[in-house]
Parts: structure tokens; sequence; C-alpha cells
């Protein structure tokens, strides 16, 4: 794979700097039953490399210590990570809302049958990926079969309670593009969703999530590959819109990786930059109180137009909706 840090070094990224934590995002390991074509994380069935007891422990603590709200699951796919379960009632237990970043295909792998009703018994937040609602374009790039068990694992949430109308279980989707381009405007899409994922399936979700592809990992090397990393990245920057730098995730978030490092976003992760406090190299979560990141600046890199370009992209979707 191409690596995409050196041509994202040199950047005119404007500076910005963190505001009360919100969100403490958690990456339980790199550990997943699909291996998408886009992923940024570069998850596949082989990886090994998952969040131990201890820094599980940590997290506990943390979450404790912080004034977090929310606890934002992630992965691989976080199911996988034998301590999910432990965790999600430790955070519950606090009163801290989850999520949990689902591929939906986990729902149907071995041992995962309760999964289901376990996330809808703690009342976790699912946020769960289906790239398109077209059947050719999901298998294209998460894999053959993978939409069919996607609607039927969406149809399991709905008779649990997820998705309808209304303050009950929540259950968004993500959308990302299929190629180099920037994504559609989310409010029309989401309403394209809502029709043919009703009226084809009888689905019902809250929110329609949609995502710009970073230029980094699988999807950035793939670019290079095919000759196409300046041009997306011009697509980028001439998309720019300077009031979503008020609004980026970074803001209020922070990412934490399977060992308990932290950094400033999922993508800064990725690309092995951590936060940087006090001129200190990383940071580790147990070293880390979170009220104290409030002015703190954050590490910007040309990767950065990807969550400011358009209508703006973070893990929630649209920046400007
Ligand atoms: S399901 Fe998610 S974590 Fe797993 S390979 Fe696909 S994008 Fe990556
Ligand atoms: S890539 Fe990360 S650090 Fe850069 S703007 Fe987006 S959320 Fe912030």
């Amino acid at each position: 794979m191409h690596a995409t840090l050196p041509l994202l070094e040199v950047s005119d990224f404007p500076a910005i700097r963190r505001k009360p934590l919100e969100t403490l995002q958690v990456n339980l390991g790199y550990k997943c039953n699909q291996t998408c074509v886009h992923c940024h994380v570069n998850a596949g069935p082989n990886r090994t490399e998952m969040m131990s007891r201890e820094t599980i422990s940590d997290v506990i603590a943390f979450l404790k210590a912080s004034r977090v709200k929310t606890l934002d699951l992630t992965g691989g796919a976080p199911e996988l990570s034998p301590h999910f379960r432990g965790l999600v009632l430790a955070a519950r237990n606090l009163g801290v809302h989850v999520m949990d970043r689902c591929n939906l295909t986990i729902l149907e792998q071995p041992g995962q049958d309760d999964l289901a009703r376990f996330l809808a018994n703690h009342a976790v937040e699912v946020v769960a990926s289906l790239p398109c609602y077209l059947e050719e374009n999901v298998d294209a790039q998460r894999g053959k079969g993978v939409f069919e068990a996607s609607i039927r694992a969406l149809k399991t949430l709905n008779a649990l309670g997820y998705g309808h109308p209304g303050p009950g279980l929540a259950l968004n989707l993500v959308y990302n593009p299929q190629g180099p381009t920037l994504p559609p405007a989310q409010e029309q899409l989401e309403r394209d969703y809502h029709r043919y994922l009703g009226e084809r399936f009888g689905v019902v979700f809250n929110r329609l999530y949609v995502l710009t592809n970073m230029p980094i990992q699988r999807f950035g090397s793939t670019l290079i590959s095919k000759g196409r990393f300046a041009h997306y990245m011009a697509l980028l920057k001439n998309a720019y819109q300077p009031e979503n730098l008020e609004s980026v995730m970074c803001r209020t978030l922070i990412s934490v990786d399977w060992r308990g490092y932290v950094y400033d976003c999922d993508f800064n992760q990725m690309l092995g930059l951590p936060l940087r406090v006090k001129g200190r190299p990383r940071v580790h979560l147990r070293d880390l109180a979170g009220p104290d990141l409030e002015g703190n600046p954050i590490l910007v890199k040309d990767h950065c137009y990807g969550c400011t370009a358009g209508q703006g992209s973070s893990c929630g979707g649209a920046l400007a909706a």
C-alpha cells in the first residue's frame, strides 16, 4: 500500500484549537469480518491488534474522571473485542451515551446471535455503514452478499425498536461516495434512502450521515495507484468552506487507539499523528484529564480539507446540516 502522509505533510490548512471535550471515540482494534475497499483503518479478519483489558480499564477510569457525555466505539468491528460488552455496561452505568459503529453483517457472525438484543437492552445508538441503497454498489465496495446481510440486520434492529421516529432506539446510517467525488447533499440523499429502503424492504432508520472519503489509507493508496491523488486533493481544496472549521469533530472529540494512545481524530490516528499536549510527542489516555484539553492546538495536515469541503464531513455526517 502507498503511504499518503508524505503527500499531506506540507499543508496550508488553518490552525485550529480544541473546545471542551464531549466525545471519547475508542478504537477497540483492527479485526473486522469485512475488508471494504474504502476502509481507512485497513481492517480485516487477519488483523490482531486489539485493545487489552488493562487499556479498557483506562477507558473506564477516564469516563469516570472526565465530563465526557458520549462514548463512540469503533474498530474494525468493535463488537469482535472480547471486552466490548463489559465496556458498554460500564459506560451505561456511568450514564454515558454509547454509540456502536456497526457494520451490520457482524450481527450474523458466529457468537453474535444476541448482539442486537444486547444493544437494544442497553439503549446503545447504532451507527451503521450502508454506502448506497443499491445492492450492486454496496457489494462492490464492501463485498459480495453484504447488502443482503445488511438489510436482514436492519430488519432485526427495526423489530427490536431501532430506527422508528421519536426518541427511542437510534439507528443512523452512513453513506460515502463510491469514487473520488464529493458526496451529494445529505438531506436529499436521506430522503431518497428513506423512500427506497422503506418501499422496497420496509426498513426504517433515523438519520443518514453523509461522509467524504478521506485521502488516506486504502482509499488514498488507490488514488495514488490510479494517478488521481492530486486531482482529488484539488477537488477537496477547491470546495473548502471556512465556516466548517468551527464544527470539525476534532474540536470536541478525542480518538483513542487500541493501545490507549490519544489523537485529535480517527484520521490522525490512522496517519500516526498523535495528539500533542505541552510538547509531549504522544499521550496515553491514563495520563490525560479531559477538560484540560480546551484550547490545545489540533494537529492539522492536508487531509483535513476532507472535513471542510462542501457541506463538511465528520463521524456525525455533514457539518452544515
Ligand atoms: S466494515 Fe468498517 S472497519 Fe470493517 S473493513 Fe469495512 S470499513 Fe473497515
Ligand atoms: S482530519 Fe481530523 S484533525 Fe483534521 S479537521 Fe478533520 S477531524 Fe480535525
